[in-house]
């Protein structure tokens, strides 16, 4: 079933515990720092559910982030999916429901690696991804722990006692983005655990609505928002991030997925293709928010009047080697993929590029943001409070004058440099840096992953190969003798 932007607004209205400033949220779709996200994201859904991107976002009657890729093209062809949902939000909506959609494919690629000696959990780990995908829902994912206070009680997610029928759960998991708006909710751990640390060796998923769970917003930048034209993005696109905290949850049986088993725990992300699906979802929408930005960026140099000055030009020329470096590494991924281990036939986006997307986006994005800010100039900060502000009898004829430029009338330059406020400088998109730096985990971690993900040995070789070329009795042999592999010639004595 491919779900209508209505079934989904509907669903969400249930009995979720969702906490904001001290208060409990009654009514997600309609509350004032949730609605204008909520409908995006209805939006997607009717996107998919009967329009003309009907076709490149499902295939067989679900979304195509649910199936499993087996070919080159089925990649090329999920990836036409997730940048229709990329650009309905300019890349400002990080979890949309395709992205734990792609991991759930991931899982179900390798079902057998839920099998261990202390729990089986590979027919779950099935019907949550046929349970996702029939019912087109929305899973988002609460997988960083809190910190432990030497002396204090386990902060962590933990199971507390066991019943008939399944387990009660305690604890916290820090970070829950678009948990808000998720139909579920898959509670785990990315981070390394100590190979006897079988307490904290747990992943299940549930309805958000599930008594005992609760989820603790933050400050909403949509409910802060003036409306659209003030705050065009914060205003529809704010995803939330909300602290999960489980209070004597009971999980039943069927629901978890790893039990006590420390490998299984950390083998679902990297062991499946689950994180390479995550990181195809979230490069295809990287690149297209840079697309969005260097647009951005474009206006507001045309705006100003110096888009014809060589420096502006070769800084809009930057940008755009920023963008293409997002799509190359989505487009090598894709031409690097790999067999799944474990002989289901899928394939996944090569593990060394999409390992090295993480390293490049997270150190890309603030200087993109930096090289727009230069362009933008004064302008973004020389804004009336409110757009409504150019309708007012007295304010807007004193300020129509000032705020014209060469190339727009002053309510088009307030929208363009508002929209450009939203983008680059406000609370929103301070958030936005922060997630396109650690939304992937920490860098220490996949920096450290990353050496092991392949191309070490071929450096090394390379530059051993240019060593032992030469020595003090002179050059032994041509440079280039010895790159593909090391094995030249013997060096002249
Ligand atoms: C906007 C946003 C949204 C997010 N959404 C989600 C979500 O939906 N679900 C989810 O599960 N998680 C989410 N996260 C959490 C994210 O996965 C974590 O922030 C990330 O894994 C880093 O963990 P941490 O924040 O605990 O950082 P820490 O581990 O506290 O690290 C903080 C800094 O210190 C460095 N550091 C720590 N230890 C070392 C060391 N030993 N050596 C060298 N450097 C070190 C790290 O590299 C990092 O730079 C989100 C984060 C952000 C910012």
């Amino acid at each position: 079933m491919i779900r209508s932007g209505s079934h989904y607004l509907d669903a969400l209205d249930d009995g979720r515990e969702i906490w904001l400033d001290g208060e409990r949220v009654k009514g997600v779709s309609s509350h004032p720092a949730f609605r204008g996200t909520a409908a995006s994201i209805a939006g997607l859904y009717d996107l998919a559910h009967g329009s003309d991107h009907s076709s490149v976002l499902t295939s067989d009657g679900v979304h195509r982030a649910y199936t499993v890729p087996r070919t080159h093209a089925d990649l090329v062809a999920r990836r036409q999916a997730y940048k229709v949902w990329a650009e309905a939000s300019y890349g400002f909506l990080g979890r949309t429901p395709d992205y734990m959609a792609s991991g759930a494919a991931g899982f179900a690629a390798l079902p057998q690696l839920f099998t261990t000696d202390t729990f089986d959990g590979s027919d779950n780990v099935l019907a949550f991804h046929r349970r996702l995908a029939e019912n087109d829902l929305y899973c988002a994912f609460t997988i960083t722990n809190p910190r432990p206070r030497p002396g204090g009680d386990d902060p962590v997610v933990r199971v507390v006692a066991e019943r008939d029928g399944g387990i009660v759960v305690r604890g916290a998991k820090t970070i829950g983005s678009g948990a808000v708006f998720a139909d579920e909710v898959l509670v785990g751990t990315i981070e390394p655990l100590a190979p006897d640390d079988v307490e904290h060796a747990l992943c299940f998923s549930l309805p958000v609505d599930t008594p005992g769970l609760k989820l603790i917003s933050r400050t909403s930048y949509e409910g802060r928002a003036r409306g659209v034209f003030d705050n065009p993005l914060s205003s529809r696109f704010d995803e939330n991030d909300a602290m999960l905290v489980c209070d004597d949850v009971f999980v039943p049986w069927e629901r978890v997925l790893t039990y006590r088993n420390v490998a299984a725990t950390a083998g679902m992300w990297w062991r499946t293709p689950a994180y390479l699906n995550f990181v195809h979802q979230a490069a295809t929408r990287f690149w297209t928010k840079l697309e969005f930005l260097t647009g951005v960026a474009i206006l507001l140099t045309r705006d100003n009047g110096t888009h014809e000055l060589p420096a502006v030009t070769q800084s809009v020329g930057r940008l755009l080697g920023m963008v293409a470096q997002a799509k190359a590494f989505v487009l090598a991924a894709e031409a690097s993929y790999e067999e799944v281990d474990g002989g289901c036939g899928g394939v996944a986006p090569g593990t060394e590029i999409s390992f090295a997307q993480r390293i490049m986006a997270g150190e890309l994005y603030p200087r993109a943001i930096q090289e727009i800010k230069g362009l933008a100039g004064g302008a973004i900060i020389q804004l009336p409070a409110s757009g409504e502000d150019l309708r007012h009898p007295e304010l807007g004829p004193l300020m129509e004058p000032y705020l014209n430029s060469p190339e727009s009338t002053a309510e088009e330059r307030v929208k363009l440099l508002k929209l450009a406020w939203d983008a680059l400088g406000s609370e929103f998109a301070s958030r936005h840096e922060q997630y396109e730096r650690f939304y992937h985990g920490a860098p220490h971690v996949y920096l450290m992953m990353q050496h092991g993900a392949g191309g070490a040995a071929d450096c090394e070789r390379l530059a051993r190969a240019c060593l032992d070329g030469y020595d003090l009795t002179g050059p032994g042999r041509a440079p280039g003798v010895g790159t593909a592999g090391g094995a030249g010639g013997g060096r002249r004595r």
